[in-house]
């Protein structure tokens, strides 16, 4: 007989089908305990000892996503960012590092700030284009590759399989950050990558109620030790009650990604015949530079983010978003409600964010209503 239980939508659904042994309980409890009984020879029978490195509820979560992403492993931290500044300080001084020119801009800053000062060598590429990343690799000296995509907020791809490769013959791990793709539409561990990173705060949680961040290995091995490291010495840990959050929001992961993928790319297409608007970034649209490779890589929808230029500039993008109404003017991704964002303001000196460009998180309004308060506000 066909096993009824190992689809993702359905291991998402039901958070691995885990019904709570001690009451039965279809909705898993949260254990907010910090600490946890001894057992009267010192040891801890029950595997659990105190909750800064584990407890039950890390665990639900953590292990859905590992199902979800085809992992060995997952470990959810306080944030996005704490999750990428662990795998970077599990690395040595000295290593070189390769990462993408459009990525997240905080991580971005952090790398070129923090990171450099700590001893790491970066060296930004544009990773959409491969034979830029085979020529910043240093074989023997490059530890890793760092790949966002779709990248935020110009949403260029990059060719997870194709990288794997270039960075595993120069002796370098490869993460990927998937937190706009999520495992609904790519499984970059599948691609070939080492790890794959979330920030959880955006779609898998997908509420706006949680900060919280994930690591996805595929293989428990040195690196994945260094990285727990990190995070149990380091202390970045998630709470439970957000870990708990974090595995309700999971079980609605793929109707919602569904749902904003397919109104994002029905608002793409709208737009990019608007009048007012110069161009339309979307990894759905035919004319959007990174299509065809979004199309192998992604499966079922090209995400729920888009980025639009206003053609009358910046000042004009601003005046948009102003009017906007059924749209919220607020930051971050990822949640039920749409948001738009002039990015250029927030990320600041050094960003290549076009000013004139106005990110939109599609939500799940209905469309006809998203579209219309665009078509308002455009004027
Ligand atoms: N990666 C991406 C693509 C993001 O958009 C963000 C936040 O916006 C992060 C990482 C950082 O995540 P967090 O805000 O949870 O620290």
């Amino acid at each position: 007989m066909a096993d009824r239980t190992s689809r993702p939508e359905t291991l998402a659904a039901q958070t691995l089908a885990k019904v709570d042994a001690a009451t039965g309980a279809i909705i898993p409890p949260l254990h907010p305990s910090t600490t946890y009984e001894r057992d009267v020879d010192l040891g801890y029978g029950r595997g659990i000892c105190y909750s800064r490195p584990d407890n039950p509820t890390y665990a639900l979560a953590a292990d859905t996503l590992t199902a979800l992403e085809g992992g060995a492993a997952t470990l959810l931290f306080a944030s996005g960012m704490a999750a990428a500044n662990a795998a970077f300080l599990a690395l040595d001084p000295g290593d070189h590092v390769v990462v993408p020119t459009v990525m997240y801009w905080a991580l971005r800053a952090w790398l070129l700030g923090f990171a450099t000062r700590w001893g790491l060598v970066v060296e930004p590429v544009d990773t959409a284009d491969l034979a830029a990343v085979e020529a910043a690799l240093k074989p023997g000296r490059t530890k890793l590759v760092w790949l966002e995509s779709p990248a935020n907020p110009l949403w260029s791809v990059s060719d997870i399989a194709a990288i794997a490769t270039l960075a595993h013959g120069a002796g370098a791990r490869l993460v990927v950050d998937s937190t706009v793709a999520t495992p609904v539409l790519t499984r970059p561990l599948s691609l070939g990558a080492d790890l794959v990173m979330h920030s959880a705060t955006k779609y898998l949680n997908g509420h706006s109620d949680v900060v919280a961040g994930t690591l996805t290995t595929a293989r428990d091995d040195d690196y994945w030790a260094r990285i727990k490291t990190v995070l149990g010495q380091g202390g970045g840990v998630i709470g439970p009650f957000e870990a708990w959050l974090l595995q309700r929001g999971l079980r609605t992961l793929f109707p919602r990604v569904r749902w904003q993928s397919a109104s994002a790319l029905a608002l793409a297409e709208k737009l990019e015949a608007h009048p007012a608007i110069a161009e339309v970034l979307y990894p759905g649209l035919r004319s959007f530079p990174g299509h065809d490779l979004a199309r192998r890589q992604m499966q079922g929808g090209f995400g729920g983010m888009l980025s639009i230029r206003v053609k009358d500039g910046e000042d004009a993008s601003i005046r948009v978003a102003a009017k906007l109404n059924v749209w919220k003017r607020a930051t971050s991704l990822g949640g039920v409600e749409s948001l738009v964002e002039h990015r250029a303001s927030i990320e600041g000196a050094g960003s290549p964010v076009p000013r004139d460009l106005l990110r939109l998180s599609v939500g799940l309004e209905a469309v006809e209503d998203l579209w219309a308060d665009l078509v308002a506000a455009l004027g």
